[in-house]
């Protein structure tokens, strides 16, 4: 009967013991992630409690956060990756691109997985600076970007009246995007014969800018060179001539 009841004890401690231990490596195993959080405008990936994230908070994997550019907050000192683990993840997959992830439309793209970057200049219509902290090994930390799959006027069409346009290209787009952050996907090709940087630039809501430069008619879509959403970008094209907006429209 006493011996009973001390298994009994034993078991009860063991198992004690053992449920923790289980969940410890359950929580290892489930994939080896670790969650950290984000606000939609910094530059510092945070703890869940820091006080960094009253405005906002998205939650994405410490690999997501490091691949994006996100440093670690210097307040609330969440987990960060070992220099090697980092350095690997910049070299391996760090640029999302959308013809690998196999993309159907532009509005699919997860920008949590892109790059994040700055916007600190501004050429024409379908040509941004861009400054990038913490870039990855294929990007430098200021790059220009040629919009993949759209043309602006003024680059197209140099001698002709739709120039004109270019103009307003111009001016859409650095009212949309200077001093902005944005996030960077990119397709088959990182960079053009100039070697700038070729990419799609989403905005901190998600959406696709080069799609938006197409359907509101302040470029057209540029096929010269396969892209991952060419159909879906002369479609915008085709509805913003029927439509007449922008330089289909023969006017602002
Ligand atoms: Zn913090």
């Amino acid at each position: 009967m006493k011996g009973r009841v001390k298994n009994k004890i034993i078991l009860f401690l063991v198992s004690l013991f053992l449920i923790p231990v289980a969940g410890f490596l359950l929580s290892q195993t489930a994939g080896g992630e670790t969650t950290v959080y984000v606000t939609s405008t910094g530059e510092k990936y945070h703890r869940e409690d820091c006080r960094s994230l009253r405005r906002s908070k998205i939650a994405l994997s410490l690999e997501d956060a490091v691949r994006s550019g996100y440093g670690p907050c210097s307040s609330c000192k969440p987990p960060e990756l070992s220099g090697d683990a980092a350095a690997a993840l910049s070299r391996i997959g760090g640029l999302y691109r959308v013809n690998a992830a196999a993309l159907s439309s532009s509005a699919a793209a997860d920008i949590y997985q892109m790059v994040k970057a700055e916007v600190v200049g501004h050429v024409d219509g379908d040509t941004v600076r861009v400054r990038i902290p913490n870039p990855p090994a294929e990007l430098g930390a200021v790059e220009t970007i040629r919009l993949i799959g759209v043309d602006t006027p003024e680059t197209v069409h140099p001698n002709r009246p739709v120039e004109t346009f270019g103009k307003e290209a111009s001016d859409f787009t650095k009212s949309r995007l200077l001093n902005q952050t944005v996030y960077l996907a990119f397709d088959w090709d990182l960079r053009d014969r100039y070697g700038r940087l070729l990419a799609y630039i989403y905005t901190a809501e998600g959406r696709c800018f080069n799609a938006s430069l197409v359907g509101e008619g302040y470029g057209h879509a540029y096929t010269r060179f396969s892209f991952q959403f060419m159909d879906e970008f002369r479609a915008l094209e085709q509805q913003a001539r029927r439509d007449k907006r922008g330089l289909w429209g023969g006017g602002p």
